[in-house]
């Protein structure tokens, strides 16, 4: 039976997710009334690709085996939706069992005959079950029964925000890092911004082809402030100037994050980062939304103008970022940064960093055999933070010996 779905600027629903979606159906349709059906193969045909490896069906007509591509959700998508291909009936031949078809990778809309309020849009339309494969954040009621209210019976979508739930997988910015920890972004304000953020700025800075992911970061760890902060400060640098963004783009970044006060300002921007571990169902550690994009960047505009100077600082952006992301330690193979995340953490909420880079110098540094100093104009960024955000006048304070110099 065909089912219309309206796509269109003027319907947000306030969920981050759903809306994010919405922006990638109305970047690939443009907005109008589509068969239900017909946006959900389109998806399909986006998030289903070859693996690259060939395998065997039995050709009932022919009775003969034949090759075909093998396909799989394409990652990091294979992580979040697992529904499996359709295999047809299956044959059993000199001992090995063969699908009867090349595995069809499908999802449907099965909607319900009668009319509800949809949980996500409050429309009143027929409704679908919502499963992972529209919303990675379904999948633990008893996490989310407050944030979603009446996820504890199960979220129930209309078709419109199914399909925006699937699309959402196309529009994410994600960072992983292998099976262990996987982040993903995702900006959320009135759709026509949001629209237009993901259309002259997201889209031209998107890192295509890797797995270790789609968002430009500027440094990365398994924690989500850290990650965060890297995500800015790498769309910070774009903003004083740009080889990868239009002039329009490179501008309207700025009215975004509040820099240019000559345009229009686009309402104020929420970023929405969330991590956890994938699995069976994603396993989620955090959600944190950020919103002081405007008072981070006055920060960090008056770092680099700081940096830029000092004679023998090249890269004044280059050198901030240095400065942020020392605070790691190297235990062997692995590499522990959670003095970063607390001292990214920090700097995100406007907060003292100063016991958390005490900490680490005690923890890492000291214990060093040969302490390494800190990052060339660390004491700078310090002091120029506790007189503008903390509001001190005097100079760094506290001296735990060499390892400040
Ligand atoms: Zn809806």
């Amino acid at each position: 039976m065909s089912h219309f779905v309206t796509i269109d600027l003027s319907h947000p629903t306030g969920n981050f997710w759903i809306d994010n979606g919405l922006i990638v159906l109305i970047r690939e349709f443009g907005e109008g009334k589509y068969e239900a059906d017909d946006v959900l193969q389109c998806l399909l045909d986006k998030l289903v690709q070859k693996t690259g490896n060939k395998d065997n069906y039995y050709d009932e007509a022919t009775g003969q085996l034949r090759e075909y591509e093998k396909m799989n959700w394409v990652y990091p998508t294979n992580l979040f939706i697992k529904v499996a291909g359709n295999p047809g009936k299956k044959v059993k031949l000199n001992g090995k069992e063969y699908p009867t078809q090349p595995p069809k990778f499908e999802l449907k809309i099965e909607l319900r005959k009668k009319l509800d309020v949809c949980d996500l849009c409050g429309d009143k339309a027929p409704l679908i079950d919502a499963k992972m494969w529209m919303f990675p954040l379904i999948v633990d009621p008893n996490k989310f029964g407050n944030f979603y209210s009446g996820a504890k019976r199960g979220l129930r979508l209309c078709a419109r925000c199914a399909l925006a739930g699937l699309a959402g997988y196309l529009g994410w910015l994600w960072k992983a890092q292998g099976r262990d920890v996987f982040h993903f972004f995702v900006f959320h304000s009135d759709l026509k911004e949001m629209e237009r953020l993901h259309r002259e700025v997201l889209q031209p800075l998107r890192v295509e082809g890797g797995k270790g992911g789609n968002a430009p970061v500027a440094f990365f760890g398994p924690y989500i402030h850290e990650t965060t902060l890297g995500l800015l400060l790498a769309l910070f640098a774009h903003i004083r100037q740009s080889d990868q963004l239009s002039e329009e783009g490179r501008r309207y970044l700025a009215a975004l994050f509040g820099v240019d006060t000559d345009s229009t300002l686009p309402s104020p921007f929420t970023l929405y980062a969330v991590t956890g571990v994938p699995g069976q169902a994603f396993d989620m550690k955090a959600l944190r939304e950020f919103t002081k994009f405007q008072a981070l960047y006055h920060l960090y505009d008056r770092w680099v103008n700081i940096m830029s100077q000092k004679p023998r600082v090249d890269n004044p952006h280059q050198q901030i970022v240095r400065i942020l992301q020392q605070f790691e330690a190297h235990q062997g193979a692995k590499r522990e940064t959670v003095w970063r995340d607390k001292i990214a953490w920090a700097v995100l909420e406007f907060n003292d960093p100063f016991p958390f880079i005490e900490q680490f110098l005690f923890e890492v540094r000291a214990k060093e055999q040969n302490p390494r100093p800190l990052v060339w104009g660390t004491l700078d960024v310090l002091d120029l933070y506790l007189q503008e955000v903390l509001g001190m006048d005097e100079q760094f304070p506290t001296n735990p010996g060499r390892l400040w110099t």
